[in-house]
């Protein structure tokens, strides 16, 4: 997942806000970010109270994101009348800020093993996840003019390496077929008769449409529009907390080896916990660790803490050599070099990985332990990072709550997807793949609806 995989990216896109914050946006949001602002503007201007004049059923997506724009393509297809609303200005900035890290679409590991990914929700993600499986998104970003790679890691990605081509090839597709797409139009929730309440800079709007389709997005980075407020608007409806996934840690680092080390890669480390070993690299922060070997092991290490408060995975600084020879080369005599230059020329060892002996030293370690340190340094993982920096959020509405077609089965004609639903999983595209798989399902569903209620598609 490009970006997903150092978590220093992150950060550093974070750092590129450039436009304007234009009048009526909510609190939340945030000026556009880096390629974001390389979105096209929304093609529809709003008219005030149009939406009421139309005499056939529509549907109305709510949320402009790859699982909204997916199910707005869906009923289009199906020959419905849909409106897409998004409270931001521009349409899909978390997936053009995915594009800043190359766009990691999917996967091309084999399915079974794709779907154990979801872990407790790969049971009812299965269907959707076998009925648009990773070949059928690869094709479907090949239609729009963007042929995609699969890395060494079995990730893929567009050639382009960003999402900016695409999210434009794509919204003028769906502008042929006809989808409107409403920009600053922030849902508040459902107005007593049911219509849907938005703030716009008009004024409010109260659209009635015949089906719903939820993509709200789930709470993390929140500045690019999906911040979990809808969460209060479904209230009475199970929906799980929202919490960091693919995120860093805090890790309680003396000052000095955070003022030397603070920004630097660990490269070529391995994380363990528990049952797990990850490869790959990390990234120290001022206040703790982040990078792709953390996310990877994200989930297990944030229900540790929430349980025990405090998880200690193992961090390996030599994985390619095996125990007995880090202990062989650790044998040898010091003769007067310091610890540095002794772990420097022994191990080859970068001044990061000699900081982080030293603080583990400093914390209590035996000076004797040192070989079992170099392949198992304890990291003493204090709290989870915040939503703000977390490349996607766990909770969310509850999958149990919806039917087989994605629908609330409380609210006949209200559907849901995306990342908002009740799902986690790793980086590695497994994120947007199930977003497009909900979207392309919520969108079948809510095109039923409206044949069931007498609109003129073939849904
Ligand atoms: C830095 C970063 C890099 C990432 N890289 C990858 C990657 O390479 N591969 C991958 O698989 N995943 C990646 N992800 C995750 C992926 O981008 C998300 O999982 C995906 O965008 C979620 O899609 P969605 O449509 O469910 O929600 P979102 O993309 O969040 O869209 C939700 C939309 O709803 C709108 N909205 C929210 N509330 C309201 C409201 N009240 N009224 C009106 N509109 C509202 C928002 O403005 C937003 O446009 C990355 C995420 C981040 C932050």
């Amino acid at each position: 997942m490009g970006r997903q995989g150092s978590g220093a990216g992150g950060r550093a896109a974070a750092g590129q806000n450039t436009g304007e914050r234009p009048a009526a946006l909510p609190p939340n949001a945030a000026p556009c970010a880096g390629e974001a602002c390389a979105a096209p503007p929304s093609p529809i201007r709003y008219k005030a109270g149009v939406l009421n004049d139309i005499s056939s059923p529509w549907a109305a997506v709510l949320g402009a994101g790859p699982a909204g724009l997916m199910a707005a393509e869906t009923l289009a297809q199906a020959g419905h009348r849909v409106v897409v609303f998004d409270r931001m200005p521009s349409v899909a900035r978390k997936f053009l800020m995915a594009g800043r890290g190359g766009l990691n679409l999917t996967h091309t590991e084999p399915l079974p093993a794709f779907i154990a990914r979801y872990g407790a929700a790969a049971r009812p993600l299965a269907p959707l996840i076998e009925a648009f499986p990773p070949e059928a998104l690869m094709r479907w970003a090949e239609a729009l003019g963007q042929p995609v790679f699969t890395g060494s890691s079995g990730r893929v990605f567009p050639r382009a390496m960003k999402a900016s081509p695409l999210l434009r090839a794509w919204l003028a597709r769906l502008a042929a077929q006809g989808v409107e797409i409403r920009t600053r139009h922030d849902w508040q929730g459902f107005a007593p008769d049911g219509a849907l309440r938005f703030h716009t800079p008009a004024g409010p709007a109260l659209p009635r449409p015949a089906a719903t389709v939820l993509a709200l997005g789930g709470a993390s980075w929140p500045r690019l529009g999906a911040d979990g407020s809808w969460v209060r608007a479904l209230a009475g409806l199970p929906v799980a907390p929202l919490r960091p996934a693919n995120m860093g840690f805090r890790v309680p680092w003396s000052d000095v080896f955070a003022a030397r080390h603070a920004g630097t890669p660990l490269k070529r480390i391995a994380l363990h916990f528990r049952d797990r070993t990850v490869r790959g690299e990390a990234v120290i922060t001022r206040d703790g660790i982040e990078g792709g070997a953390v996310y990877a092991l994200s989930a297990p290490l944030r229900e540790a803490i929430a349980a025990d408060g405090v998880a200690v995975p193992r961090l390996d600084l030599r994985p390619d050599l095996p125990a007995e020879e880090v202990a062989r080369r650790l044998s040898a005599p010091r003769r007067g070099q310091s610890l540095s230059t002794f772990l420097r020329k022994a191990l080859a060892l970068p001044p990061v990985s000699i900081g982080l002996v030293q603080e583990a030293l400093h914390g209590g370690a035996a000076p004797d332990a040192l070989p079992a340190l170099l392949k198992a340094l304890p990291l003493r993982l204090v709290a989870p990072q915040g939503l703000e920096r977390a490349i996607s959020s766990a909770g969310g509405l509850s999958l149990a709550a919806l039917d087989a077609w994605l629908m609330l089965r409380e609210r006949p004609g209200l559907f849901a997807a995306g990342e908002m639903l009740d799902w986690e999983a790793p980086t590695g595209g497994y994120l947007l793949q199930a977003c497009f798989a909900t979207g392309l399902r919520a969108g079948q569903g809510a095109a039923r609806w409206l044949s069931a209620a007498g609109a003129p598609g073939q849904g």
